[in-house]
């Protein structure tokens, strides 16, 4: 018995689907939370994880559903969004992100010598991007400067929901990733564009979430990572104001204001908030 339940439990397979409508789900297995949406029109899908976590969720969808892949959608450039693009070829001849974003993975992949495993978008957009996909309106929004600089927000406007990628980092440190454009202080105001774009009915899905927190959630996921980034600058501030060396603001281990955001990682920000307040 106790061997067969372990050999049970050794078979359970490592990633997970949530449906969010009968239309609407989540991919999560590594790296950035995946969305997709099914319709006669075609499926879409919101980021690729990785050549290896990729071929599971399309494996399921064949599976569920009997319909061809339309459009692939990149929220940004990083690996664990769009390593898993390469996956998708032959099965979608669209992939589609903000200009910033293209720029970026090309960048990346000539200096990491890998462009062979890249699937590149093909379609880009600067500011919106709008197409009707079966009942769904899907909208791309940029509002600038944030994670990286090439951040689109993908909402499907009839079911109301939102994937707004490393924009939003739910209780977990995030990457500020300066060598692509990133900015902390631009980055709060991006989210308060996307909050005054979307209403307190929007679902919102993100990239990453800390231990026991969900990548979904109401536009307070939104609000309190925006307060978290404006309370790591205050931090970091108020400390080089105090004279404080980057040495001794990096002992941090805490965001006073924030305490929810716990776990590893705390140097990223408060070297990204310390090298931008002081233009290093
Ligand atoms: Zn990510
Ligand atoms: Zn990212």
């Amino acid at each position: 018995m106790g061997k067969q339940k372990i050999l049970n439990a050794m078979q359970v397979d490592p990633w997970k689907i949530t449906m969010l409508t009968d239309d609407i789900g989540i991919f999560t297995e590594k790296g950035g939370t995946i969305a997709f949406h099914c319709s006669k029109d075609g499926i879409t899908v919101v980021d690729a994880q990785f050549p290896d976590t990729a071929p599971h969720l399309i494996a399921e969808l064949k599976k569920r559903k009997d319909q061809p892949f339309r459009l692939l959608i990149n929220t940004h450039h990083h690996g664990d969004h769009t390593s898993g693009n390469i996956a998708f070829k032959g099965l979608t001849d669209r992939v589609l992100a903000h200009e910033n974003s293209l720029a970026n993975q090309k960048r990346v992949a000539i200096a990491n010598k890998n462009e062979d495993k890249q699937y590149y978008p093909n379609q880009i957009f600067g500011k919106e991007w709008h197409e009707d996909i079966g009942k769904e309106k899907v909208g791309l929004y940029y509002y600038g400067a944030a994670h990286t600089n090439g951040d689109a927000i993908i909402h499907f406007k009839h079911a109301n929901i939102a994937h707004v990628g490393d924009l939003v980092f739910n209780r977990r440190h995030p990457f500020v990733d300066r060598s692509a454009g990133a900015n902390m202080q631009s980055w709060i105001n991006v989210l308060d564009a996307a909050m005054k774009n979307f209403d307190n009915k929007t679902i919102f899905i993100c990239g990453h979430s800390g231990d026991k927190y969900e990548v979904k959630g109401s536009k307070e996921i939104l609000l309190s990572f925006r307060q978290y980034l404006e309370n790591v600058l205050k931090l970091v501030d108020n400390q080089i104001n105090a004279g404080k060396s980057k040495e001794e603001i990096l002992k941090s281990t805490e965001i006073p204001g924030s305490p929810e955001w716990k776990g590893d990682g705390i140097e990223r920000p408060l070297t990204a908030a310390y090298e931008e307040l002081t233009n290093a």
